[in-house]
Formats: structure tokens, C-alpha cells, sequence
């Protein structure tokens, strides 16, 4: 089944001077991503992929087509509906976007507390996650106390607090080095392959989609140009 469908998905936005034309950021995009997939989309600057992250994120509606997610049409769901949809798709970001006044257990605790997650369960639920991601001896620590890496584990741990069905990763190792990024990748196929959460990972890194994706949507201009298994798109001349 697919968890993440677009059909015919456009986004256009208003021109910023007047009567100038509008800015067609996506362009009659169609996509399917399937329950355990790692999905990547590439595509150099401007191509339309933080446009796409909050489509699917419901963070704004498209200007045409459909998007289902989990089955559901989300351009007709009232906000109450979307927010559930929200809770289920964790989101990692290139600045990682961790609260600097809270402890690592606070930051991972916080989707938690924002669900109504019932208060005696957090600890044990923030335990368990920091265990997962090897962070339990800096559950006390502040966020700049860490590396890069480390941060990028508390990001992951928030995002999969409200156990989601899919994590979105938008440019997640784009401010890392290289064996920092390959050890965030590595943690993140453990994330599909044990936990079963199919992963978008959006980057404008080819390195990456080679590491860790099975297939790959490339973008450019709004358009997806190119699709299909890893392999077979980037072992074409
Ligand atoms: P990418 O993430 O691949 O760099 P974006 O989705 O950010 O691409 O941008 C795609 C195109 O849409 C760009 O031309 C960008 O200027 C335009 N765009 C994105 N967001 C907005 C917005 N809020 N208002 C106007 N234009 C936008
Ligand atoms: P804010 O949380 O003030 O909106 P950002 O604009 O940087 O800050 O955050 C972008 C998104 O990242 C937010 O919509 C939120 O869902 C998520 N986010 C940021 N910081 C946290 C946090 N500490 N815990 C959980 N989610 C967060």
C-alpha cells in the first residue's frame, strides 16, 4: 500500500511584485511511496523539495491534484483531522530545530507533552528512545553540549516519540561531516528496517541516495524528471 501518494500535485505561489507572474514551485508531481520504502528525492537548490516537504506535512495545502496520506485525501480533511496526520509523520530537520533550554530528555519529551501523552509514561517512553538512539548517559545534557551527530540523534528521538508510520527527512545530514552523516544514515536504516517507519529522504546529496535509499524521485524546476529503483536511475549514462 502506498503511504504517501501524490497525483498530479501542484503548488503555485502568488508573485511577490505586482502583476508578475506566479512561481510555479511544484509542477503536476505524481508519487508513490510505499509502506517501508526509503524514498529519496533529490534535486539542486530550487528544484521544489521543501515545497513538497510541507505538502506532505500538511504544513500547507497544494493548488492541485491529490495527496493522499495513509490513504486519506488530506486537501479535504478539516485541521483538527490534520493534526492527527501530522503526529504521524516525524520530521527531522538540517538544523536540527532542538529547544536550547531544555535537556536532551526535555527535547525528546516535548511531542510528548504537545500529544497529551500521559505524564507517568513519558520517562520510560524518552528512556526507551534515547536507548535506541545511544544517547542515554547525555539524557541530562544541553543541546549545545553535543556534537552535530549527536544533536541529529535527539532530532531522531523526537521525531519517533509519537511512534509515526513515516519519517521525513528534509537536508537531515546536509550540516554534517561525512562520517558523521554515514553514522546518522546507518541509524536511520535501523529506523526502517526495525521499527518498519518508511523514510522520505529529501537532500540535495547524491552520496546520500546511494547509502541509504531504495529508490530516488529526482526533481527539477518542480517537476519530477526521473524515478525508479536507486540503481537503475543512477547507473544510466
Ligand atoms: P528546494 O527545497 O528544492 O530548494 P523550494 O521548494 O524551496 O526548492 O523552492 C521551489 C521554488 O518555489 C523556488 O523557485 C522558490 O523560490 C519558490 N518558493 C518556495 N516557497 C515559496 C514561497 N513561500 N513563496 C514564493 N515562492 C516560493
Ligand atoms: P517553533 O517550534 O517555534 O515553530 P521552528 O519553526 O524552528 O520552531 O520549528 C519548526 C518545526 O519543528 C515546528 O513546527 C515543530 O513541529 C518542530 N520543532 C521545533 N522544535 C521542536 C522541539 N523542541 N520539539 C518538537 N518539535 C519541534
Amino acid at each position: 500500500m502506498s503511504v504517501v501518494s501524490l497525483r498530479n500535485v501542484s503548488k503555485s505561489y502568488p508573485s511577490s511584485t505586482k502583476g508578475g507572474a506566479t512561481v510555479t514551485a511544484i509542477d503536476s508531481v505524481s508519487l508513490d511511496v510505499e509502506a517501508g520504502d526509503i524514498y529519496g528525492i533529490i534535486g539542486y537548490s530550487g528544484a521544489g523539495k521543501s515545497t513538497l516537504v510541507r505538502l506532505v506535512n500538511a504544513l500547507e495545502r497544494s493548488t492541485g491534484g491529490e495527496i493522499h496520506i495513509n490513504g486519506r485525501d488530506i486537501a479535504t480533511l478539516p485541521e483538527r483531522e490534520l493534526r492527527k496526520i501530522r503526529l504521524g509523520i516525524g520530521m527531522i530537520f538540517q538544523q536540527f530545530n532542538l529547544l536550547g533550554s531544555r535537556t536532551v530528555a526535555g527535547n525528546v519529551a516535548y511531542p510528548l507533552e504537545v500529544a497529551g501523552f500521559p505524564k507517568q509514561d513519558r520517562a520510560a517512553r524518552v528512556a526507551e528512545l534515547l536507548s535506541f538512539v545511544g544517547l542515554t548517559d547525555k539524557a541530562k545534557s544541553y543541546p549545545d553540549q553535543l556534537s552535530g551527530g549527536q544533536k541529529q540523534r535527539v532530532g531522531i528521538a523526537r521525531a519517533l516519540a509519537t511512534s509515526p508510520s513515516i519519517l521525513l527527512a528534509d537536508e537531515a545530514t546536509s550540516a554534517l561531516d561525512p562520517e558523521t552523516t554515514h553514522e546518522v544514515l546507518a541509524l536511520l536504516k535501523r529506523v526502517n528496517a526495525e521499527l518498519g517507519i518508511t523514510i522520505i529522504v529529501i537532500t540535495h546529496e547524491m552520496d546520500v541516495i546511494q547509502t541509504i535509499a531504495t529508490k530516488v524521485a529526482v526533481m527539477d524546476q518542480g517537476k519530477v524528471i526521473e524515478r525508479g529503483p536507486v540503481f537503475d536511475v543512477f547507473s544510466n549514462p
